[in-house]
């Protein structure tokens, strides 16, 4: 059965990069009515937090993409620590006791030398009165993994065919001196014990793909289907990586951006198929096709999700605003033409409060100077509210016969007097909802 997983570290908040990676997953289980895995990757105990774990679950009820199960990589150690003995007993994993600075020397040299800086594996020279010896000295060393020194394949989601000479890796680090285990071995253990099929992640991981492979191969399991995305750069091809924090789903959410809007943006972009604003989650799953995604890294712009959104408003039915809307306090019995008002005027449900205050207090009223005895006089023939849609026709009427004006020299003049603007909704639509009429006085 098809499952996948998204497995955010909760050191942070989630951004727009970790949505196209935790949608893609998504999309791809949903489609094949597979499992969809939320695995929090917490075995950083003095970086991971809770409150990051139970707002990435915030950010992605949001959103709507519901997972299946939690799973949490601090609940699992005992795993990860026999999988690590399983790597030792086979003799591809060990003890290294390069202090940091250490293995920067040994960086520079082989860059000076014009080789690739790879680990040079001296760590495997050492006898065990060597290593008892440095123990003693230093602490416990850190777990390398000893990769085979061969190309390592496979046919990616979307990068196609990939081939990595092992040798030009270094032999990665599994167990930190300090018995952390590291991303790189737990989540090869988690993927295979949850039997995950499809991993899809930012092309910053195809290394540790590499070398993935090689861990899941030595621990028996099978290999899922990987897939790369391109990473997210600004609209004029800038890195986005030190604006990612201010491009957090909370942050968006709080610009008023519509979950659909940014949906439909982000499960296309990138992709050979154009953006296609969709409302339901359903006919975005049926949509998705992992296979149009293309390497070259895509361009983000965030004013993108404005006229999504203001798309996605202009179609939502009164019932599911109501609620937001009474709460403005709109008086409930106007809220279903306030809405049919203003839907069409706004580009975020945040731009609703500035329509109600616009109804609730007046707007500064413009009337030119040639209008001015025009204005007065119509508006003392104005009836006592409450108005309804009919009174804008018949107050119209009545002012035409009695003042001789006609078309957008009737119309216009009016409009700028009670909404303080020369363009917007329907008139008819807005007198009823204007609760004082400040040209008036
Ligand atoms: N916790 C890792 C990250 O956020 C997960 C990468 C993966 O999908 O394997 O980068």
């Amino acid at each position: 059965m098809t499952t996948t997983r998204f497995a955010p570290s909760p050191t942070g908040y989630i951004h727009i990069g970790n949505l196209r990676t935790a949608l893609m997953n998504f999309l791809i289980a949903r489609k094949a009515g597979g499992t969809f895995i939320l695995r929090i990757d917490d075995t950083d105990p003095e970086r991971s937090k809770q409150e990051y774990v139970d707002a990435i679950k915030e950010d992605l009820e949001w959103l709507g993409l519901t997972w299946d199960r939690v799973e949490r990589q601090s609940e699992r150690l005992d795993r990860y620590a026999e999988a690590a003995d399983t790597l030792r007993g086979m003799g591809r994993f060990y003890e290294a006791f390069e202090t940091p600075t250490e293995l920067d020397l040994k960086r520079k040299k082989q860059l000076n030398m014009g080789r690739p800086p790879v680990y040079d594996r001296a760590a495997l020279g050492l006898s065990e009165e060597q290593k008892e010896a440095l123990r003693a000295e230093r602490g416990d060393g850190v777990w390398r993994f000893k990769l085979d020194h061969e190309r390592i394949d496979w046919d990616d989601g979307i990068l196609g065919d990939i081939s990595i000479d092992a040798a030009s890796v270094s032999d990665p680090v599994l167990i930190r001196g300090d018995g952390q285990v590291l991303y790189t071995l737990a989540s090869v253990v988690d993927d295979t014990e949850m039997g995950v099929t499809h991993v899809v992640r930012g092309s910053d991981h195809v290394t540790n793909t590499a070398t993935q492979i090689q861990i899941i191969e030595a621990l028996g399991g099978s290999v899922p289907q990987f897939a790369h995305h391109s990473l997210l750069t600004g609209p004029q091809g800038e890195s986005l990586s030190k604006r990612l924090g201010t491009l957090s789903l909370r942050d968006l959410r709080a610009q008023g951006v519509e979950p659909m809007a940014l949906l439909s943006l982000m499960a296309r972009l990138g992709s050979a198929d154009p953006v296609e604003l969709r409302t339901d989650m359903a006919e975005l799953i049926e949509g998705f096709d992992i296979s149009r995604f293309g390497s070259a890294p895509t361009k983000f712009d965030a004013n993108d999700l404005f006229p999504l959104t203001a798309r996605v408003l202009q179609g939502r039915d009164f019932a599911d605003v109501k609620a937001h809307i009474v709460a403005l306090g709109v008086p409930e019995d106007q809220a279903e033409r306030f809405w049919s008002v203003t839907r069409e005027n706004i580009t975020t449900l945040q731009d609703l409060e500035g329509w109600w205050i616009m109804f609730r207090d007046g707007a500064e009223p413009v009337i030119d100077d040639e209008d001015r005895e025009f204005v007065a006089e119509a508006l003392a023939l104005l009836p006592e509210g409450p108005h309804d849609g009919d009174t804008w026709g018949q107050w119209t009427s009545v002012v035409k016969e009695q003042t001789g004006r006609k078309g957008k020299g009737l119309f216009m003049p009016l409009r700028k007097a009670l909404t303080g603007q020369n363009h917007g909704p329907d008139m008819s639509q807005v007198l009823p909802l204007l609760q004082v009429i400040k040209a008036k006085g």
